[in-house]
């Protein structure tokens, strides 16, 4: 881990320069949050969105925050933001007021009804189907909510949904605290790295990492790949991978990174022992292979010790690090050593270290160790997103700075 402040550039218009006094402001947050019943089983993500919300309520803003949960098909009351609701009041420390719906004139009565010391919750978003459409009645809608617009869904901003785009289209927009921080941590790593760069790769599939993995390929030192990811890679090598986890898409684009990297400066490295298993589960028989050829009636599911040792050692001699996607089934008692040791290394290791993925972040965090790296990326999708260079529509609809 190093030290210093925020990394990067941002264009856009931030709230802190917003005019906000006296005047009522939709947040759009990222409260997706597993929840067990009507507890809140990780408020990790309504922890990430307090910055804006202190800093709007002391500005003296009225505050109404709008995110979606999960995937509602029909207002399944399972996925109301009540529990949510009860969460946010104990750790802002304040009155949150759940208002009965999305948009409509019920929900703005609750709006314009509630205190200057209250912060307003509407519904799921996701209970209005022209959320995801993006539906331009919608957006026009969540607008009369409102004076002002902010984004601080930076796990959301890759999608032009109606609370994400749609709205910015209607209102003066700006970017929260959140939402910046992470377009400038994730961005710096890609355009301003302190060298070397090394990038991890792991977890399921190549199809979900392959924009980055190109992405990288041209930018990094070292790209060091490990998850069920490698097994693609294996088998445009012509390595018997036994009944591991391979998707065949993967595996013609693995040949082609393959072909790239052997041009390229970059170093691309696969893992040169594994962890093999008899099945997916906690109680599978396993143990330590030699070499990567898997046998057959087994599966590859963790980076072997070598390989986990390689892999350290080029993360700590790093200038800069981003880690995506778990080495192994790190869920998975046997298989989580690989996991653990990349974990370790990018906590220890002296560069700047940034992580993205929601996997990744709950393997730092089951092994104690997400307060040790410089930013912990809330956002899966949209991290990988950006790191590949695409827009996220949700930032580029915000005001220009
Ligand atoms: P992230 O959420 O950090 O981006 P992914 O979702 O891409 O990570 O991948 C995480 C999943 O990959 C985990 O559920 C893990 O069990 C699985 N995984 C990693 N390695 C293997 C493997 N060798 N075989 C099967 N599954 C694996
Ligand atoms: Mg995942």
């Amino acid at each position: 881990m190093s030290t210093g402040t925020s990394r990067g550039t941002f264009a856009k218009a931030s709230v802190r320069d917003a005019e906000v006094e006296g005047r009522t402001v939709l947040v759009r947050v990222d409260f997706n949050v597993p929840l067990d019943g009507d507890r809140v089983v990780d408020d990790t993500r309504i922890r990430a969105a307090l910055p804006t919300i202190v800093l709007l309520r002391e500005r003296g803003a009225k505050v109404v925050l709008i995110s979606h949960l999960g995937r509602p098909k029909h207002r399944e009351p399972e996925l109301s933001m009540a529990p949510v609701a009860a969460r946010l009041g104990e750790l802002a420390d304040a009155e949150v007021v759940l208002a009965p719906g999305v948009v409509g004139d019920d929900v703005r009565k609750v709006v314009a009804g509630a205190s200057a010391e209250a912060i307003v919750l509407v519904e799921n978003s996701r209970y209005e189907p022209g959320e995801k459409a993006n539906d331009p009645g919608l957006a026009r809608e969540l607008a009369a909510l409102a004076d002002l617009y902010v984004n601080d869904a930076f796990g959301a901003a890759h999608r032009a949904h109606a609370t994400t785009e749609g709205v910015a289209r209607h209102l003066d927009a700006y970017a929260g605290l959140l939402l910046e921080r992470e377009v400038r941590e994730l961005t710096a790593v890609r355009d301003a790295p302190r060298r070397p760069l090394c990038v991890v790769l792991g977890g399921a599939k190549v199809t979900d990492k392959i924009g980055v993995l190109e992405a990288f390929l041209g930018i990094a030192d070292e790209l060091l790949i490990g998850g069920a990811m490698c097994f693609s890679f294996f088998r445009a090598q012509g390595i018997a991978t036994g009944d591991s986890l391979v998707e065949e898409e993967g595996i013609a684009l693995a040949r082609d990174v393959l072909a790239r990297a052997a041009d390229s400066p970059c170093e691309l490295r696969l893992p040169e022992d594994l962890v093999i298993g008899d099945r997916f589960s906690a109680d599978a028989e396993h143990r330590e292979h030699d070499g990567v050829a898997v046998p057959e009636g087994w599966m590859g599911l963790d980076i072997g010790p070598q390989t986990s040792e390689a892999f350290a050692r080029v993360v700590k001699a790093a200038g800069t690090v981003f880690w995506n996607g778990p080495m192994g089934a790190f869920e998975l008692a046997p298989f989580a050593a690989g996991t653990r040791a990349v974990a370790e290394a990018v906590a220890g290791a002296e560069g700047t270290t940034v992580v993205g993925g929601g996997d990744s972040a709950a393997a730092l965090a089951a092994f104690g160790l997400a307060d040790d790296v410089d930013w912990l990326s809330t956002g899966g999708g949209a991290s990988l997103e950006l790191m590949e260079g695409r827009e996220l529509p949700g930032v580029e609809a915000l005001r220009d700075a």
